[in-house]
């Protein structure tokens, strides 16, 4: 077998990848890099013309050649050797009549407990958002904001310190009083707080027990997050924005997280996050994969789901309008008790429905970031 092309499609806000092959298998799979697709793209057309005529099942060799071709690397390069990655292992998956994960070791769950994104600009939306994940089933959620979803257009107010802390605490209050025990929380910060911000809120939030507190700070400084880590008592999450093996490694040593969260469309694809899996192992660390794209990212987060001891949680943002669903066959299926079912088709267990992609035009993202009331630069 040998793969006579790639393919990229641009789709809604995602980037999809097709690698074909002369055995009339094609492999699909999906960059992370979000803000830069273009770029990721092209990325992809280039290891493309080094992919073409070689066998598709050669998957780590074929890894290794394009992340160590000319040690450039970054989240576009790697967004791109994600989503070939992912392709490869779709294609063998096929090749040899199996789910991916039965290729990796075999299932050692058949479902995977997932939190619902909530989203909301006011109060009243978040808390709707909170019990109306509850009502489908779900027992966790996340993307959940102690501040607001605001429109990045809009400037963040923080009128003094002091409300900034006490209004985001009684928020995480709110949410703990609406669903009791029943319901995890996982309470998500987008890098918008810097450290000694961090561990005020962190210490503030200790009796609402949030499940995990995702990216206190900026990723930027592991030393950092290690340090915001040892003054508080409730588990941070952060890996998102990371795209190696070598980045979680550092992340680990320093004991500066308790939940990894790689992107599988980030960080090298399956093969890249079964090894940093792997690494959070050997520091009892759980994984949750980080999973805001398509479903072609959720039934690759599914298969590493499905073959790792250490798996916590599953990232699920649920369906969009207009429905991402439409996107791929079979549908992801949940169970209605707050798990996601593992595919159990050859590949990843998911294929394009090339008819939906005129029905999700391209959506490209702009540089568009937030600023507070004084015109300067926040972090989100
Ligand atoms: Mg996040």
């Amino acid at each position: 077998m040998k793969i006579t092309g790639v393919e990229c499609h641009f789709v809604d806000r995602y980037l999809l990848v097709e690698v074909h092959t002369d055995a009339g298998i094609s492999g699909l799979g999906e960059s992370g890099a979000w803000g830069f697709l273009e770029s990721s793209a092209a990325a992809v057309e280039k290891f493309g013309r080094y992919l073409v005529d070689k066998d598709p099942l050669h998957i780590e060799h074929h890894w290794q050649y394009m992340y160590r071709f000319s040690h450039f690397r970054g989240s576009a390069i790697m967004g791109a050797i994600s989503a070939l990655d992912i392709a490869l292992w779709d294609i063998a998956g096929k090749h040899f009549g199996v789910p991916v994960h039965h290729l990796l070791g075999g299932p050692v769950r058949d479902r995977a407990r997932a939190y619902h994104h909530v989203f909301g600009s006011t109060r009243e939306e978040l808390l709707a958002g909170i019990k109306s994940a509850r009502a489908a089933g779900f027992t966790a959620v996340g993307h959940l904001t102690p501040f607001l979803d605001e429109p990045r257009d809009r400037p963040f107010a923080v009128h003094t310190g002091v409300r900034l802390i006490e209004e985001a605490a009684e928020a995480v209050r709110l949410y703990r009083e609406a669903v009791g025990s029943e319901v995890d929380l996982c309470v998500e910060i987008h890098r918008r707080l810097n450290p000694a911000e961090a561990i005020q809120l962190g210490r503030a939030i200790e009796p609402y027990r949030p499940f995990f507190y995702e990216d206190p700070v900026t990723p930027d400084n592991f030393d950092e997050m290690a340090y915001v880590a040892s003054k508080i008592s409730i588990p941070i999450a952060t890996g998102e924005r990371m795209t190696s093996l070598w980045e979680f490694q550092m992340l680990l040593a320093r004991g500066a997280v308790q939940y990894v969260r790689p992107d599988v469309c980030l960080v090298g694809g399956i093969s890249g996050a079964k090894k940093i899996a792997a690494l959070a192992e050997a520091h009892h660390v759980g994984v949750v994969p980080h999973n805001p794209l398509s479903p072609v990212s959720t039934a690759a987060c599914l298969q590493i789901a499905a073959c790792i001891p250490n798996f916590a949680l599953q990232e699920y943002p649920g369906e969009w309008s207009p429905p991402r669903s439409l996107l791929m066959s079979p549908p992801i299926g949940h169970d209605g008790n707050g798990y996601l079912m593992i595919p159990s088709d050859p590949g990843i267990g998911v294929t394009l429905n090339r008819d939906a992609l005129e029905m999700l035009p391209e959506v490209k993202r702009e540089v568009v970031t937030r600023l507070r009331t004084d015109g300067s630069v926040m972090d989100q």
